[in-house]
């Protein structure tokens, strides 16, 4: 999806793609970062003059959908857009206006009746499962929307005798009942806004730096990075593991530490007995504490999946130096919150016997009380990007196409 906007400083017009946090206007080079939120946009009418702009509400959902079953992990993606508001006058989905028309972020000023949308996103959530795992053999142990891009998309209609359609001026309706009133719906003008910062550093004034599409910067003065909070940039707990010599390229991971209940896994003595590896349980790893693993950048499910489990199983123990490393660094693309959306699943994929273990998985919880960014190196040939201590091997086209997943 493409999004017209303007430049937040100078107000010189540009296109940002769906996936663009950071932005460098080409008029008065300031960098902008737009600050993550649930972001609203509307698609552009061509209705007659003078009809009355109804703007209604979608969910839209992008992600990796995973549903762990008896016979493994399945997963897909996933790219929806569903009703916010339950009506039968009204399209259930977008259809491909979306894709088709460029967007535009929602202001106050814009003209037009917005519907507030009264499905809360976890109602339609759970509507999409239940679409997508009808065909799967039941019992599901486990269900995780993963890297998903949530947001609401307003789509413009009008009311005469039906509800037509005011991007393609088209009816979508049955004629409407003599009572119908469309006020009678919650709305009113739109109350959110897009946010941006100037890209620089809190600490030091630097100029931040970091892909277009990166959600965390990087000051290279002060050697601090940063990702956007409630209105401002927080700064991210953050290391690598250095390793000497060239070709290199750092991929981001999470580390996250949890609180785990229902399945006893702890200490890397706990994870030996829950994924029943072939290994004598040494004194000291019981002192061990336990870590979960996640790629930080998008990444094809199945890789995604691997990586998690690799990492989770190899419980990494080497030296986490809090510097930014010199050799190329791989923005991260894929935020916290969707990484810790991933931890049941990445443990659902390694418990064993599963026959025993995986009817535990849905009593599980894990509260994620703590999370490092961790920047792993990768040797890089040809196309092939490997690390051999932690069994991944990944290729860049692949990675370069999941940029857009
Ligand atoms: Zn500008
Ligand atoms: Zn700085």
């Amino acid at each position: 999806m493409l999004i017209e906007h303007q430049c937040p400083q100078c107000g010189a017009p540009a296109t940002l793609e769906e996936t663009d946090h950071l932005f460098t206007c080409g008029f008065c080079r300031v960098k902008s970062y737009l600050l993550s939120s649930v972001y609203q946009y509307l698609l552009p009418h061509s209705a007659p003059e003078g009809k009355d702009l109804i703007y209604f509400p979608y969910w839209r959902f992008k992600g990796m959908l995973f549903s762990c079953t008896r016979n493994g992990i399945k997963h897909r993606i996933v790219d929806v857009s569903h009703q916010g508001i339950p009506s039968t006058y009204f399209p259930v989905s977008l259809g491909l206006r979306s894709q088709t028309q460029k967007l535009r972020f929602v202001s106050p000023e814009t003209k037009g009746l917005f519907l507030k949308p009264s499905f809360p996103h976890k109602e339609v959530i759970e509507i999409i499962e239940e679409r997508f795992s009808a065909k799967l053999p039941k019992p599901i142990y486990n269900q995780s929307f993963v890297g998903e891009t949530l947001s609401i998309l307003y789509s413009p209609f009008y009311a005469d005798a039906k509800v037509f359609d005011a991007v393609l001026n088209r009816p979508v309706s049955p004629e409407l009942p003599e009572d119908f009133d469309i006020t009678s719906m919650a709305g009113g003008s739109p109350e959110w806004q897009v946010q941006f910062i100037v890209a620089q550093c809190p600490d030091c004034g630097w100029d931040l730096e970091g892909e277009k599409d990166s959600l965390a910067l990087n000051c290279k003065n002060c050697e601090t990075v940063w990702q956007s909070g409630k209105g401002q940039f927080m700064k991210l707990t953050f290391g690598h593991i250095p390793e000497e010599g060239g070709n290199l390229i750092y991929l981001p991971f999470w580390r996250i530490r949890g609180d785990i209940s229902g399945i006893q896994l702890n200490s890397y003595a706990d994870l030996v007995k829950v994924a029943n590896l072939p290994k004598v349980v040494q004194e000291e790893w019981k002192e061990q504490g336990f870590r979960f693993w996640a790629p930080a950048f998008k990444i094809r499910p199945e890789n995604f999946l691997t990586f998690s489990r690799n990492l989770t199983l190899s419980q990494p123990q080497e030296e986490v130096v809090k510097k930014l490393p010199e050799a190329p660094l791989y923005p991260v693309t894929l935020s916290i919150t969707e990484a810790v959306e991933s931890l049941r699943l990445t443990m659902a994929s390694f418990v064993k016997p599963q026959r025993t273990m995986l009817p535990k998985i849905p009593n599980t919880v894990i509260k994620p009380k703590s999370f490092i960014l961790v920047y792993i190196p990768f040797h890089e040939k040809g196309n092939e990007l490997t690390q051999p201590a932690f069994r991944l091997r990944l290729n860049k086209n692949l990675l370069a196409f999941a940029k857009h997943l």
